[in-house]
């Protein structure tokens, strides 16, 4: 039997080569290979199609031309950035078009604003040199620094210092989007406030390439603060640790950001960096980021966590001011994933209300004693955002569904969600009705149908 989407992929190949330049039209797939999948663990990574044309574009008006091209034929374009998404968002399922902007990676930073204008293929890396480059700072700090503006976006990206000033969302104020069927929008701009209709950026903001291919985006930046102390602080139960996460956020100490980390998976992420974890007790610990522009009112700060936290039965209370070390404990932190990835089946991302922690750990040592399995924590617990890690071991991947049910089902119960700041990429979208209503699922397909009517832009079930 022919098949009729690798067709239509050979012919649009030869019309992209035309478009852009051969150069930047792949088709060897060994050499698409690395564009075919993120950081997912493997277990339960989706697999991506074997017919594949991998193309880069270096201009918002040659992306629009990828996108005309591809809805004529009707042929499914996969919008990657960095690839170091986690629910397989940009693999590239089907037959088509996977479509890299890492040539339009330029950055302007406005000063006199306290905006950058970035191009959606800059890194996380490049933004905060930028920022930093310019005395100015950009706060959030998801852990992998090789994703793109793009995919920040696309995701809506939380990570470590959300917790003051929240997640991409909140930086975001212009975007400029390719159309499916290749019309540019221009959304917003150097505006602090925007009243002016609908809010159509925000909707494009954490649509994980469905909606409409990134180009650009204005970013929000802040002053740099003075003086930053980190600090680690043991308890020796989980529960006490999160049940004082709620009472810090209460104190107006207004903290950059509270991690939860644990003990064993922070110390081999250490000694996978060929570091050492600076507290070598207490099974559970917070990591607590406080910052200002005068070094009274950061130490007043620090004394205030320090006391709640001592009062819910921290072991003690590390102070870490070096900016140097400050920088070493962060990259540890952000390292974890990395470090246990290959012992991994899967890693949830959900998210409760702050308040809400202790109960949720409760509901999670209760999973794991009844399936008598190990399942580690970390996260942001300042964001009420933890993730869960279902590991290898005794029970394979028979027990994941099972076991991830149980605790979607808690988390929903808890007021919670699904997914904190993974988003539900090609495979959480069969559990998305745990959380979202039917009509609520219903709305967001005539959305798509609006923006994608032949539905080329990154094909997923649930839309
Ligand atoms: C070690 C590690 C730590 C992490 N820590 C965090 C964390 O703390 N917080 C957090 O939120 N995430 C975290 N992540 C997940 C991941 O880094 C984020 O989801 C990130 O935002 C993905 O960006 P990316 O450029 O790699 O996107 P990709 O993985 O390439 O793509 C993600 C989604 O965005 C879409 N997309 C990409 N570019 C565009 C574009 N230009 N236009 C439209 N759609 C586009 C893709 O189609 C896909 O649906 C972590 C990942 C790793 C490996």
């Amino acid at each position: 039997m022919r098949d009729h989407s690798v067709e239509a992929l050979n012919i649009v190949a030869e019309l992209l080569k035309r478009a852009l330049g051969d150069e930047w039209v792949v088709t060897d797939r060994d050499l698409i290979e690395g564009y075919a999948y993120d950081e997912t663990p493997e277990p339960i990574r989706p697999k991506a199609a074997e017919h594949l044309v991998l193309v880069k574009p270096a201009s918002t008006e040659e992306v629009s031309r990828v996108l005309k091209i591809a809805n004529e034929y009707r042929v499914p374009v996969f919008p990657v950035g960095g690839r170091t998404g986690l629910v397989g968002g940009c693999i590239p399922t089907k037959p088509g078009i996977v479509l890299s902007l890492e040539r339009m990676n330029k950055i302007e930073v406005d000063r006199e604003n306290l905006m950058a204008v970035a191009e959606a293929g800059a890194t996380l890396r490049d933004l905060v040199k930028a920022a930093e480059g310019a005395g100015l700072f950009f706060p959030p700090h998801p852990g992998d620094e090789g994703a793109q503006i793009g995919g920040l976006i696309a995701t809506n990206a939380g990570g470590v210092r959300a917790v003051k000033y929240g997640v991409m969302r909140n930086y975001v104020r212009g975007l400029e989007v390719v159309l499916p069927t290749g019309e540019v929008l221009r959304l917003g701009g150097k505006l602090l406030k925007n009243n002016a209709g609908y809010d159509l950026m925000q909707l494009f903001i954490g649509s994980e390439g469905t909606l409409g291919v990134i180009t650009k985006a204005v970013i929000r930046l802040f002053p740099r603060s003075r003086y930053m102390v980190t600090l680690i602080v043991p308890f020796s139960s989980r529960a006490d640790a999160l049940r004082a996460v709620p009472e810090v956020l209460r104190s107006g100490a207004m903290p950059l950001a509270i991690e939860y980390v644990q003990l064993e998976e922070v110390k081999r992420a250490a000694e996978y960096m060929g570091e050492k974890w600076p507290v070598e007790e207490g099974p559970a610990q917070l990591i607590i980021i406080l910052d200002g522009m005068r070094l009274e009112e950061v130490l007043h700060a620090c004394d205030e966590v320090a006391r709640i936290c001592e009062a819910r039965g921290a072991i003690k209370v590390l102070v870490v001011d070096s900016p140097r070390e400050q920088d070493r404990v962060l990259r540890i932190r952000g390292n974890i994933y990395t470090a246990i990835k290959r012992d991994l089946l899967d890693i949830l991302d959900v998210a409760v209300p702050p308040a809400k922690l202790g109960d949720l750990m409760d509901a999670v040592d209760e999973v794991a004693s009844r399936y008598g399995v190990d399942l580690p924590i970390y996260g942001h617990a300042g964001d009420g955002n933890l993730h869960v890690h279902i590991m290898k071991g005794a029970r394979g991947l028979e027990v994941v569904d099972m076991i991830r049910q149980e605790v979607y089902k808690a988390v929903v119960r808890l007021g919670g969600t699904i997914t904190g700041e993974h988003g539900v990429g090609k495979l959480r979208a069969k559990s998305l009705d745990l959380f979202l209503s039917e009509k609520h699922i219903e709305i967001m397909r005539k959305i798509k149908r609006i923006f994608d009517p032949n539905g080329i832009l990154n094909p997923v079930e649930h839309l």
